[in-house]
């Protein structure tokens, strides 16, 4: 190169580099996979099988050998990891669990109500509202952080959430947010292959057992084909089924689905791990909107009348969440998981919604 060139050369870049915008660091994070089980109890999440509840009488187990041999153990690791094993040996190992009264910590439901609607409001809007007291079909007022993110240029239409509850759409206020939301009938809302076909025949063919929500599969392999076909950047499944089979009593189903839920969920993280624009790329969020009762009579229940159900868990696992495990002596609070989806994806929810509290602090500090 000669000394004339090279001048010319250095002046270029020079300029380039003093025009170019300040060279902001792509985030690590291009897409968030958030996924809740209804109703899960911490009880389980942190200590897998309780054997008081596999009885007849408190949990309606008629036959707990065959329950005990799934997921008995003799410490509390190694019952959770037979319950929940992608959460215990993947999430816990490359993320952060937050919840563990054991290791001093603490995660609760804010809303003082301590059922659905209030919680996944205060999980997805980012903060507790008195006004939603039931769980009518009512139009959610709050803008939730999935909503608000669907409304930003590089999001929109990227959004998308599933549920077994067929309250969802009014959650999430589907008319107004234009989230493409599943909650009830086919799981696929627009089948374009043989597979999506057939996987909404079979659900069709399914049981309406409990009325206002569906068994988890359709759900879940409706949200793994949306992702596979969409390419969603943010994506939601409100899986149902531990709070359905816990309010009817039935420990043993409730540990099942608890199980198929933890399977699911590894379906959906490995999934999307095998899809270039999510490998490395993406981060997921699980919680729960409430805990329940502690006794072997309330361990069913949950609303007012159950101040235990205050209690819950969370955790997040990708890259930007450094792998802390089980974290000791934090508490958090399930408001916090709405500004958590923003500042993974590098947005910052709280300065356009001050209301909502803090991103859960999955930093190193
Ligand atoms: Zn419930």
């Amino acid at each position: 190169m000669s000394t004339r060139i090279q001048v010319a050369f250095f002046c270029v870049v020079a300029a380039a580099a003093a025009i170019a915008p300040r060279a902001q660091p792509r985030p690590a994070i291009a897409n968030v996979l958030v996924v809740t089980m209804d109703g899960m109890r911490w009880q389980e999440v942190f200590g897998g099988l309780q054997s008081a509840l596999l009885t007849k009488e408190a949990g309606g187990v008629e036959e707990p050998e065959p329950i005990e041999r799934r997921f008995g153990g003799g410490t509390a690791e190694q019952r959770r990891e037979k319950l929940m094993p992608f959460f215990w040996t993947i999430v816990a190992r490359d993320g952060q669990v937050f919840g563990d009264p054991s290791r001093g910590s603490l995660a609760r439901v804010t809303n003082g109500l301590w059922f659905s609607y209030p919680g996944y409001n205060e999980l997805l809007a980012g903060y507790p509202d008195p006004r939603i007291d039931s769980n009518d079909k009512n139009l959610n007022p709050n803008v939730t952080v999935l909503e608000w993110l669907n409304h930003r240029p590089a999001y929109a239409g990227r959004v998308a959430a599933f549920a077994s509850w067929e309250l969802l759409p009014w959650i999430l206020n589907a008319q107004r947010s234009g989230i493409a939301c599943n909650g009830e009938g086919p799981p696929i809302a627009q089948p374009a292959t043989e597979r999506e076909r057939a996987l909404n025949d079979f659900a069709a063919e399914l049981p309406p057992y409990w009325g206002a929500t569906r068994f988890d599969a359709p759900t879940g392999l409706g949200a793994l084909e949306y992702l596979r076909s969409h390419h969603p950047r943010v994506l939601y499944v409100m899986l149902g089924e531990t709070d359905e089979w816990a309010h009817g009593r039935r420990y043993d189903l409730y540990l099942d689905s608890a199980y198929r839920n933890d399977r699911f969920i590894r379906q959906l993280w490995e999934t999307a791990q095998r899809m270039p624009e999510y490998a490395g790329r993406t981060a997921l969020l699980l919680a729960t909107d409430h805990g329940r009762g502690d006794g072997a009579a309330d361990w069913t229940d949950h609303g007012r009348k159950v101040p235990a159900a205050e209690r819950i868990w969370m955790a997040a696992m990708g890259p930007g969440v450094p792998a802390l495990g089980v974290r000791a002596n934090v508490t958090v609070t399930q408001s916090q998981l709405a500004a958590t989806v923003a500042a993974l994806l590098g947005e910052d929810y709280v300065a356009a919604q001050p209301k909502a509290a803090a991103a859960l602090p999955i930093a190193n500090r």
